[in-house]
């Protein structure tokens, strides 16, 4: 006898949308210059969210100027600890709101209000609370005795965590003393400007923080604007390598957060129930859109048909659907080009002569939607085995011996994260030395908290976030 979940859908009456948004800059709400805007919508459901201003390079020019005299008139003169002061005061205004910012994150993004409400929102105040404390002691950062902070500095981020990696940007940049600019992707804008309500809720200076809305134009414009002292971008490998062509030989400094193909290693010791849910973690997570995503399962050859068995079984249970339903596992892709890049990639790796599997879900018939997925038969030459997918599917090779593991892990272009499940604390002691990626998880994966560097090796980018390394590519002489 089988029990069916009866639907749960979280009430979206604590969200109000309004029906246009403005560019955040000098604290007020302003249009873009000629009232461009664009639409951002829902994807689990097509349904039109909200008007956004499109900001044009003159308006990334009043923001650079705004946050630059913010930085030389107020920011930058103030005491550290009031500065932290702002800091803890948005951390609490974000736990305060904590459901709005779920339910608005959940209709703009389509990721299941269960990781909005429990993952998002709750390590977004955390980013603040970690960085309130640190911007009175930075003289123990290990950054010298005076650390200074670079000025003005400009924040790229993409939409797979809006409201997370804004944190990850915006806490460590203002409590070393920064003022910022920073633009969110350009599907996830709405948790950005209801940030830019609480910077104003809190009281922060106008100018320390300011928001532009727009697309890849608006990110270039902010790289390339001769104000800005400090890019900070997190998104594909493409695009940062872009970045990099474009301020070599500038004095701007930059932070590089890429992409990633993560080994998730098992060994025949593994504790093999645990491991199973570490892999559905590793993988179905936010769909899969997560740069440091174990989406390369390496397995132990004599373990591997009892792990697919276990693991086929476990993600038959994944309930794929409506993201604003409390039951939801796996939620909506967040774009239909991003649906697009998953389903040419998954036909490579058909054509390439892999073995596709996914349970059979129904799919809504509206949105965009991806079934739970994994390809067996994988072999290193494949595409799917190369190339970041970023939805929820999972490329399966296997191993022999410990040192084969290690020379298939390592054999990408990326080095972002791990994973590593064995019984035995040597065995992780030594798989994790001879791995080249910057976070690496054991018996664990996807965990995160602000006091841990996070960043890869490679093409998976430039320097940390989090934790003293991350505040350290915030001061000069850091990084
Ligand atoms: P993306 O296309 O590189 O976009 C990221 C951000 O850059 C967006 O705000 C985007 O604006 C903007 N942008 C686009 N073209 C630009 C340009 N020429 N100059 C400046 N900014 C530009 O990446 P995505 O597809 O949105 O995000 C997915 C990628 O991010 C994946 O590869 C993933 O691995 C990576 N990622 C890495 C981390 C990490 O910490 N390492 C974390 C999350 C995601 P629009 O959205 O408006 O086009
Ligand atoms: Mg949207």
């Amino acid at each position: 006898m089988t029990f069916e979940y009866a639907s749960a859908p979280e009430s979206t009456s604590v969200v109000k949308i309004k029906p246009e948004y403005g560019l955040f800059i000098n604290g007020k709400f302003l249009p873009a210059k000629g009232g461009k805007v664009f639409s951002t919508i829902n994807p689990a459901t097509e349904a039109h969210l909200s008007k956004v201003a499109f900001a044009a390079p003159s308006d990334v020019d009043k923001a650079v100027a705004a946050a630059r005299t913010a930085y030389s008139k107020v920011w930058s003169k103030m005491p550290a600890a009031e500065r932290g002061k702002y800091l803890f005061r948005i951390a609490r205004i974000l736990q305060e709101r904590a459901r709005e910012f779920a339910v608005l994150e959940t209709m703009d993004n389509g990721k299941p209000i269960r990781e909005t409400r429990d993952t998002d929102i709750p390590l977004a105040a955390a980013h603040f609370f970690y960085h309130a404390g640190w911007a009175d002691k930075l003289e123990h950062a290990g950054v010298g005795t005076a650390p200074k902070p670079h000025g003005v500095v400009g924040q790229i981020i993409p939409w797979n965590f809006p409201l997370l990696m804004l944190s990850w940007k915006i806490a460590p940049a203002l409590a070393t003393g920064n003022t910022v600019v920073l633009k969110p992707a350009e599907t996830t804008p709405l948790t950005a400007l209801l940030f830019a309500e609480v910077c104003q809720q809190a009281g922060l200076p106008a100018g320390v923080v300011n928001i532009v809305t727009g697309d890849g134009s608006t990110g270039a414009a902010i790289v390339n604007h001769p104000g800005i002292d400090k890019i900070a971008f997190t998104g594909s490998t493409d695009v940062g390598k872009g970045i990099a062509r474009a301020i070599a030989g500038s004095k701007k400094s930059a932070t590089l957060e890429l992409g990633g193909k993560g080994a998730n290693i098992v060994f025949e010791d593994a504790p093999i129930d645990e491991t199973v849910e570490g892999i559905i973690t590793g993988i179905f997570f936010n769909q899969g859109h997560v740069c440091c995503a174990g989406s390369r399962l390496l397995v132990q050859e004599n373990i591997h048909d009892e792990l697919m068995a276990k693991l086929k079984a476990r993600i038959s249970k994944i309930r794929v659907g409506d993201p604003l339903d409390k039951n939801t596992d796996l939620g909506a892709i967040n774009s239909s080009a991003q649906l697009e890049k998953i389903r040419e990639l998954t036909a490579s790796g058909v054509e390439e002569g892999a073995e596709q599997w996914s349970p059979s879900c129904n799919l809504p018939s509206k949105g965009f939607w991806f079934p739970p997925t994994v390809f067996t038969g994988v072999t290193q030459a494949h595409k799917i085995a190369r190339e970041e997918i970023f939805g929820p599917v999972l490329s399966v090779l296997t191993f022999r011996t410990p040192q084969e593991a290690i020379e298939k892990a390592n054999n990408t272009p990326f080095g972002l994260s791990a994973g590593i499940w064995t019984d035995k604390g040597s065995r992780i002691l030594w798989t994790a030395k001879h791995l080249k990626a910057g976070v690496i998880w054991a018996n664990t994966f996807n965990k995160f908290d602000p006091a841990s560097p996070f960043g890869g090796y490679k093409e998976s980018g430039w320097g940390r976030e989090g934790g003293r390394h991350g505040l350290a590519a915030y001061l000069k002489g850091g990084h």
